[in-house]
C-alpha cells in the first residue's frame, strides 16, 4: 500500500500571533535513563517548537528543564545521561538547562504569596482518611487552624477549570470532581508538589507551548487552575498519545526492554517518527542523525499525531 507524504509546503504550520514567539520544553525527571516512551515526548516537544516559525522568521526555542524535586525518586548521574541521550538523538535544545532543585526560593516565594492572600492552608489529613471519604478531598480542613507542623498545604481551588482544547487530542473534559478539589501544592514531607513547581517554572522561563505524553491530561486541569489564580496567562497544551505494553500499562523506566541505544540513534528515532504518525522515508534510517531530524522538522504534521490517549507498542 502506497502511504500518501504531504509535500512540505502543504503541511499546515502551526500559527502564532504576530507578537508571540513559540517556546517549548521537555521536562524528564532524572529517577532513570530515557526509554522509548519519553523519546517519543522529547521530540514531538522539539519537532513542534522547531517547525513553528514566528513572525520575524525564526524557529520556536525548544528547552531542556531536570524536574528533579523529589530526591527519593532520583537516580544518581540520571540527569547526565539523559542530557547525553537528547544530544546523541540530535535534539539540540536552546538556552541552560533548568534544574528544579535550584528553584526552591522562587517556589518557596510563591508559596508564602498564595498563603498571605488567603488562598491556601494546611492540611493534615491522612490518604486514608481521604479514601474513606470517597477519595476526593471535601476541603476539611479549610477552617480548621491547623499548625504549619506535620502538614500538607493545599490551594483554595477557585475555579475548577477542567476543559481545555488540546492541540492533539481536541477539546478534553477532565473530571470535574477531581479538577475541583483543593490540591496539594507542598507535601507533608516539605517537598514542592509536581503541580506548584511545573507551573512555576513555565511561567519563569515564560513557555507558551507544553507537548507531553497523555499521561499528563488529567494534571492539566489543575495546572490550569494555579495559573488562573496566579492571574497567569496558561500556554496551550498538546499531548500525545502514551506508549503503553498493554492498555492502561505505560513503558516505565524500569522496563529494560524500552532502553534506548545512545550508539545507534537511527532506529529508534525512525520508530518515534512513526509512533508519531509521521510517515518518515524508509531510507531516512541510513542517513546522519541531523538528517533525519531536519526531514522530521521540515515534515513535521500535527494533523497526522493520532487522537488517541494511548498505542500499543511491541517490545522486542
Ligand atoms: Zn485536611
Amino acid at each position: 500500500m502506497q502511504v500518501l507524504q504531504k509535500k512540505p509546503q502543504d503541511i499546515k504550520r502551526p500559527s502564532l500571533s504576530s507578537q508571540d514567539s513559540y517556546r517549548g520544553r521537555f521536562a524528564p525527571s532524572p529517577s532513570g535513563l530515557l526509554h522509548f516512551g519519553s523519546l517519543i515526548a522529547a521530540l514531538a516537544s522539539f519537532l513542534d517548537a522547531k517547525a513553528t516559525i514566528d513572525a520575524n522568521g525564526n524557529q520556536g526555542k525548544w528547552l531542556v528543564r531536570i524536574e528533579d524535586i523529589d530526591p527519593p525518586r532520583e537516580k544518581v548521574g540520571a540527569s547526565t545521561a539523559i542530557l547525553t541521550t537528547l544530544e546523541a538523538f540530535g535534539l539540540h535544545w536552546d538556552e541552560d538547562v533548568l534544574y528544579q532543585s535550584q528553584q526552591t526560593a522562587r517556589y518557596k516565594h510563591t508559596l508564602n504569596e498564595l498563603k498571605r492572600q488567603q488562598l491556601s492552608y494546611y492540611c493534615q489529613c491522612t490518604r486514608n482518611e481521604i479514601k474513606k471519604l470517597g477519595g476526593i478531598y471535601q476541603g476539611h480542613c479549610r477552617t480548621q487552624k491547623n499548625s504549619k507542623e506535620e502538614s500538607a498545604t493545599r490551594l483554595i481551588n477557585q475555579y475548577g477549570l477542567y476543559q481545555f482544547n488540546d492541540i492533539f487530542q481536541g477539546h478534553i473534559c477532565c473530571d470535574k470532581k477531581l479538577a475541583e478539589e483543593d490540591f496539594i501544592i507542598h507535601r507533608k514531607d516539605k517537598l514542592f508538589a509536581y503541580q506548584l513547581a511545573v507551573v512555576h517554572d513555565d511561567i519563569y522561563q515564560n513557555i507558551s507551548h507544553v507537548i507531553r505524553g497523555c499521561d499528563l491530561l488529567e494534571p492539566t486541569a489543575r495546572q490550569l487552575t494555579l495559573y488562573a489564580t496566579l492571574n497567569k496567562k496558561a500556554p496551550q497544551y498538546g499531548h500525545i498519545p502514551l506508549a503503553v505494553t498493554k492498555p492502561g500499562f505505560k513503558l516505565s523506566k524500569q522496563n529494560k526492554a524500552t532502553a534506548i541505544d545512545n550508539n545507534n540513534p537511527q532506529p529508534a528515532l525512525i520508530s518515534a517518527l512513526l509512533f508519531l504518525g509521521q510517515n518518515p522515508d524508509r531510507y531516512l534510517v541510513h542517513e546522519k542523525v541531523p538528517d533525519i531530524i531536519n526531514w522530521a522538522i521540515k515534515h513535521w504534521d500535527r494533523e497526522k499525531v493520532a487522537k488517541v490517549k494511548e498505542i500499543n507498542i511491541e517490545l522486542n
